[in-house]
């Protein structure tokens, strides 16, 4: 098992619990390191939408995940999780996460497990990115780590599950150094883009130094004629948050074709303009502009100084063009943010480089699976979801491999 994230660490465990010996080595001084992170902002495990509509998530690569997800779904991974000590709650908008909200417990109690279930594990090993085939009597798999040292070092394995992650926050592992050897090897892999990730803003000093950190609460935001409602957090260079992320895939196809893209911003998504216009009509004649907005429109400092960024701080005197400003404010991005900040990242191995047993088509008995596949999905549980998923369903698939290669037993 090289990548000893969530969908390296399922595989090992799965294989495991079938009696094999794992051996799972990572780069870093520990594993799940990026399992952490999210556990971080509360650990989104998974959704408790209806089979289908979850499958729907994942778009175009829901057909190939369908046999992983249906095999081992959120049911399983709820399931699973309570195994472990961790029992789950679905939360607002049908998300599911521990009960502990975070991951470190779940963590430390998987890897028990799999220390008891014999797993060994090899941290500070990198994969150099070579894995030699020699089948002959057996069928073997060579694979070479670099160790802190600089040492060399060169395994042999019967079965290769890589679960390498994608390239986004490489500081805790996933780097995506992979791609260039796996695209030597002749296995086509799509760019890592980053995906669920925020957008960067032109802000000014002052609206940086008073609200970075500060969430812009309750707002709708619309791209594209889709409109998404959650807190959006002001951050140094721009902004981020689910209603931000659900839309990063098609600002940043826009901003391949165009050097700009529109986010409109509904800064009171739970009343209509009429309504608001009205509460507006009643100013106090001493009042700031603030005070009027804090006061009638109920807005707070940062939604108030935020109205006055993409406006220039050229705000309207009259109630009906105010309350329709806050309903449609305009923020101008011009990039998405860099992938060393996203929460995931879009590309990687093609679907049509992997058969239905997750494993690659021109390795046979090298088995991939997690983010470093080509899927990409909406945040709301979806990306762990489908990194357990296709864990079980690559460790399932290397069994069966195995059982046919070696005729029926695996050492
Ligand atoms: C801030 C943040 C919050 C998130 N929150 C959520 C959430 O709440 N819900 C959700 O569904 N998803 C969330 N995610 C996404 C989720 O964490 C990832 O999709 C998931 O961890 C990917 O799992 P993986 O096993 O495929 O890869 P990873 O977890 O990235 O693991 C890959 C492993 O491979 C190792 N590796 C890479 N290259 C090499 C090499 N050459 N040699 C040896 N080892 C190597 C890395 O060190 C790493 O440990 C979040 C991500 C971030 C960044």
């Amino acid at each position: 098992m090289i990548g000893g994230g969530p969908a390296g660490l399922i595989a090992a465990e799965t294989l495991a619990s079938h009696g094999i010996a794992v051996s799972v080595y990572d780069q870093m001084p520990s594993m799940g390191r990026k399992f952490l992170l999210a556990g971080r902002s509360g650990l989104n495990l998974t959704h408790s939408e209806p089979l289908d509509e979850l499958l729907h998530r994942y778009g175009d690569s829901s057909a190939a995940l369908e046999g992983a997800v249906l095999a081992f779904g959120p049911e399983q991974l709820r399931a699973w999780a309570a195994g472990l000590g961790e029992d789950t709650y679905i939360g607002t908008s049908g998300r599911v996460f521990p009960d502990s909200w975070r991951a470190t417990p779940l963590l430390r109690a998987w890897l028990h497990r799999l220390a008891e279930l014999g797993v060994v594990l090899f941290p500070r090993h990198r994969w150099t990115g070579t894995i030699a085939t020699h089948d002959g009597e057996r069928h073997e798999r060579a694979v070479s780590f670099v160790r802190p040292d600089g040492s060399d070092i060169e395994v042999t394995a019967d079965i290769v599950v890589l679960a390498l992650g994608g390239a986004s926050w490489p500081r805790v592992g996933s780097d995506g150094r992979w791609v260039g050897p796996l695209r030597e090897c002749g296995v086509r892999v799509t760019d890592l883009e980053p995906s669920n990730v925020g957008v960067v803003a032109d802000w000014s000093a002052h609206f940086v130094e008073r609200f970075e950190g500060v969430p812009l609460k309750n707002v709708a935001i619309t791209f594209a004629g889709r409109s998404v409602r959650g807190d959006a957090m002001v951050t140094s260079r721009g902004l981020e948050g689910l209603p931000v992320y659900s839309h990063s895939a098609a600002i940043r196809d826009a901003l391949a074709s165009s050097d700009s893209a529109q986010l409109s911003i509904d800064l009171h998504p739970d009343l209509d303009e009429t309504l608001l216009a009205r509460r507006l009509g009643k100013r106090r004649p001493k009042d700031s502009v603030s005070n009027w907005l804090r006061r009638a429109a109920g807005l707070s400092p940062v939604a108030i100084a935020f109205m006055r960024e993409c406006t220039n701080n050229v705000l309207p005197s009259d109630a009906a063009s105010l309350a329709s400003l806050m309903k449609r404010l305009v923020l101008e991005i011009g990039a998405v943010a860099r992938i060393d900040r996203a929460i995931s990242s879009s590309g990687g191995v093609t679907l049509e480089e992997i058969d239905d047993r997750f494993m690659l088509r021109r390795a046979p008995g090298v088995f991939v699976a997690g983010e470093m596949i080509d899927w990409d999905a909406p945040t709301g549980g979806y990306l762990l979801q489908a990194c357990f998923s296709t864990g079980v369903a690559a460790a399932n698939g290397a069994l069966e491999w195995s059982r046919l290669a070696s005729g029926g037993s695996i050492q």
